[in-house]
């Protein structure tokens, strides 16, 4: 009997709306995607970055590792206030709490927007390969998004549905693989997830 793979890819899909969080954890899934016959097109839209020079760092690794491959980079704007009225009253909440969900959430229905308003089907996140964050957090977060925006369209136009392909992007040996390109494109490598509750936490 063949072994199932343990990325999936969703029937139809040949183009994918992919969430940066960072250059390093997008490096393998994008390689993946490619090997695949996927075209990915990079969406940075991560306004929970604090402080704004953190941000741009991060912003320009995504930028140069997309310009490297020749694939398109959309870049969203720092809505640092609209992210921080989105986790309010969540401040004091562990990392893997109430606030990385209403981060994740917040982060994957401007995705879902995008895709929508783009006319790609299907949109994922490299959020889902990081070993310090929740996945059912993340899937249920992306889930939600899609359905939130399939049922309220931005606009009158008739849209073609949008769907969140959960995935562990740690699997088929794309973990080993993030940690071999992080060091071949020498990219920065950030010591905190990113808000600035999260970046209390460390230099407490
Ligand atoms: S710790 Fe990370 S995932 Fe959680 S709210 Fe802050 S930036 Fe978002």
């Amino acid at each position: 009997m063949s072994k199932q793979p343990a990325i999936i890819i969703p029937e139809g899909c040949s183009k994918v709306l992919l969430h940066a969080c960072c250059a390093p954890c997008s490096s393998a899934i994008v390689e993946w995607l490619l090997a695949h016959r996927i075209e990915p097109v990079i969406y940075y839209y991560n306004p929970n970055i604090h402080p704004f020079e953190e941000y741009e760092i991060r912003k320009n690794e995504s930028k140069r590792h997309a310009e490297s491959l020749g694939i398109q980079w959309i870049d969203d704007d720092w809505r640092h206030e609209q992210w921080l009225r989105a986790v309010e009253g969540l401040e004091h909440e562990p990392e893997r709490g109430r606030r990385c969900e209403a981060c994740f959430y917040h982060r994957l229905f401007h995705t879902a927007r995008k895709a929508q308003e783009l006319d790609i089907p299907f949109f994922a996140t490299t959020l889902a390969s990081s070993r310090w964050k929740n996945l059912d957090q993340i899937n249920a977060a992306g889930l939600r998004a899609a359905e939130m925006v399939n049922r309220y369209p931005a606009d009158s136009a008739v849209h073609e549905p949008v769907t969140f392909w959960a995935q562990n992007w740690r699997k088929d040996g794309l973990q080993e693989r993030r940690n071999e390109l992080l060091k071949e494109y020498r990219f920065y490598n950030q010591q905190y997830c990113g808000c600035e509750f999260s970046h209390r936490e460390v230099t407490l």
